[in-house]
């Protein structure tokens, strides 16, 4: 019951902190760092939460700096064909200039991309999360949002086209029943929708998949929130809940 408030704690204390400041998670760097390395069962084992999350804002600062690490690509997929060990799992849009392994400075079997218009929730995506959490192992879980989101416009505008129709309203409750009168064009609100849709896309997961909010509880998972500045390559991640600084 304790680890429940905690946990209850932490989401409302993600909702209350200014959201999408830049990280302030302190930890050690993680073996993940190492140039070209790949995961490993062993790199997996020792790491947790914090250290996950240091080491996607690690590599973006690496990525903004234009400092990336040196990957042999070949090698890489080498090393992994004998199994996966991942140590995070990234909800973000199929937006292409918000390449998740690019933007984070990460390489082949480093990180399970889950991408789709707007980073919208659905059952298969809460199966593909709680496959990555529960069976996989990883400790993180970020759902990134990103600046000048074109499916967030489209729900701002309540455009309706075919199949994208449902997606959108999936995003429809981040827009709220007030919609300014210039509507996707005001930048503020886009930005503005965007965050929320992000915050509450990690609320739904928490919410729906028992197995995830299992985890989270326990403090074996984290649930963290991020925007990717289009402008400037830069990933703003809130810092994690204090109950999961472990
Ligand atoms: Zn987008």
């Amino acid at each position: 019951m304790r680890s429940r408030t905690l946990a209850a704690a932490a989401l409302a204390g993600m909702a209350a902190a200014a959201l999408y400041g830049q990280a302030q998670a302190k930890a050690p760097a993680a073996a993940p760092s190492k140039a070209g390395g790949v995961q490993t069962q062993a790199t997996l084992a020792e790491m947790t939460p914090a250290k996950a999350l240091f080491a996607l804002t690690d590599g973006n600062a690496r990525f903004v700096a234009g400092q990336r690490e040196p990957r042999d690509y070949k090698a890489q997929v080498h090393a992994t064909a004998s199994g996966q060990y991942p140590f995070a799992a990234i909800v973000s849009c199929m937006d292409s200039r918000a390449p998740v392994e690019i933007v984070f400075d990460r390489g082949i079997g480093d990180v399970f991309s889950i991408r789709n218009a707007g980073n919208v929730i659905d059952q298969d995506v809460l199966g593909s999360l709680e496959y990555a959490a529960q069976v996989v192992g990883v400790k993180l879980i970020l759902v990134m949002g990103h600046t000048h989101c074109g499916a967030v416009k489209g729900a701002i505008d309540g455009v309706q086209l075919g199949n994208l129709t449902q997606l959108l309203e999936k995003i429809r409750p981040a827009v709220g029943g007030k919609v300014p009168p210039a509507g996707s064009k005001d930048d503020a609100f886009v930005a503005k929708v965007g965050r929320d849709n992000v915050f509450l896309a990690s609320q739904e997961i928490y919410k729906k998949s028992p197995i995830i909010k299992a985890l989270v509880d326990s403090r074996k998972v984290a649930i963290a929130n991020a925007m990717y500045d289009i402008d400037t390559g830069k990933v703003s991640i809130e810092k994690l809940p204090e109950s999961n600084k472990n």
